[in-house]
């Protein structure tokens, strides 16, 4: 389990509210999942702009009418300009507006999305009592209604693989200890996969993570990244205000089906003080995402994330870099699908 992360000390006293963010005084402390696109009134979050003893400064948080969802703002963290291309849009550089998004054209089809749901399904069945049976035949339907015939993969080959996927998950007990309080339930603003609450350690989200294959000497990069992981503490934040009581902890679990399946998992505290830090970045994401939206801020590119991304060069790098964003030179590399 991760240690809490050395904080910056505040010179204003804040009030914490039940959930441990910070709340306006006099304002109720008892969650409430607010309007579809809107703040939970308790998740209020009153900036302070201080100097702390140790230089430290917090300047105030502006704060935004609507919350995106976890993949929203992991794309406009990636860069504001994909985050455009990948939502129906009616940014004015597209010279168009309508309800397609842009992706990259793929020359094969790749499985590694379906594989994934078919995991997840598969072990949800398990968790909810099914047996291998019921388990077997939920993941081939997963995997069969969205099967692509090409030359590469079969539908047997990759019921097998997620199958085993399933088979490591489940030989992991990774409830052992726990009450599931729910299942793949989705919230107002995200969708986690489990929500649990451990015999000691209290209430807490598990997101499961499928990949082919990580190579061994990425692994520990990888797990140690979902500390930080925005979707995390977004799942933190939106399942304490759901339940009305802080979550404690959360846990990426990552399944890696090849060459022998094999089941990661990292744990992570989550503290009042950590959750409001990260609240505070992220109703400045919202706020600057939504001001793009409605036109009052600039769509601005993520320079550096072009070529030295996380995910290496950019899949929208032809569409900046060599078609100017021009619609029609796009569609040479890039198709527009339906949302
Ligand atoms: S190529 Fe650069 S500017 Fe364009 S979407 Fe990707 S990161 Fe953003």
């Amino acid at each position: 389990m991760t240690d809490p992360a050395t904080l910056p000390s505040n010179s204003e006293t804040p009030v914490l509210g039940a959930l441990g963010v910070i709340l306006p005084l006099g304002a109720n402390t008892r969650s409430s999942p607010g309007v579809e696109g809107g703040l939970p009134s308790s998740a209020s979050v009153v900036g302070t702009a201080s100097t702390s003893g140790s230089g430290t400064l917090l300047t105030e948080s502006p704060t935004p009418s609507r919350v995106y969802s976890p993949s929203q703002t992991s794309d406009w963290l990636q860069c504001p300009m994909l985050r455009q291309f990948k939502r129906p849009s009616t940014l004015s550089v597209l010279h168009e507006a309508d309800p397609h998004v842009w992706e990259p054209r793929t020359v094969e089809w790749d499985p590694a999305r379906l594989l994934g749901i078919a995991v997840q399904a598969g072990y949800n069945i398990h968790l909810k009592g099914g047996g291998d049976d019921i388990v077997e035949a939920h993941v081939a339907a997963v995997l069969g209604s969205s099967f692509v015939e090409q030359t590469r993969y079969t539908l047997e080959g990759l019921t097998k693989l997620a199958l085993r996927g399933v088979a490591a998950l489940i030989e992991k007990d990774l409830f052992d200890r726990h009450s599931i309080l729910d299942l793949d339930v989705p919230l107002t603003h995200s969708r986690p996969d489990v929500v649990s609450r451990h015999e000691s350690q209290g209430l807490g989200v598990t997101d499961l993570k499928v990949a082919r294959q990580i190579d061994e000497r990425y692994r520990v990069k990888r797990m140690s990244e979902y500390e930080t992981d925005d979707q995390f503490w977004h799942y933190a934040w939106e399942v304490g205000e759901h339940w009305g009581e802080p979550v404690k902890w959360f846990r990426a679990v990552q399944v890696i089906l090849t060459p022998k399946a094999l089941v990661l998992q990292e744990t992570v505290t989550v503290t009042p003080e950590r959750l409001h830090f990260w609240l505070q970045g992220a109703q400045q994401h919202w706020a600057d995402m939504q001001a793009e939206d409605e036109g009052t801020r600039p769509v601005v590119p993520r320079w550096p994330n072009c070529r030295g991304g996380k995910y290496g060069v950019c899949v929208f790098y032809d569409a900046c870099h060599n078609f100017n964003h021009d619609p029609q030179k796009m569609l040479t590399y890039y198709d527009r699908v339906p949302k």
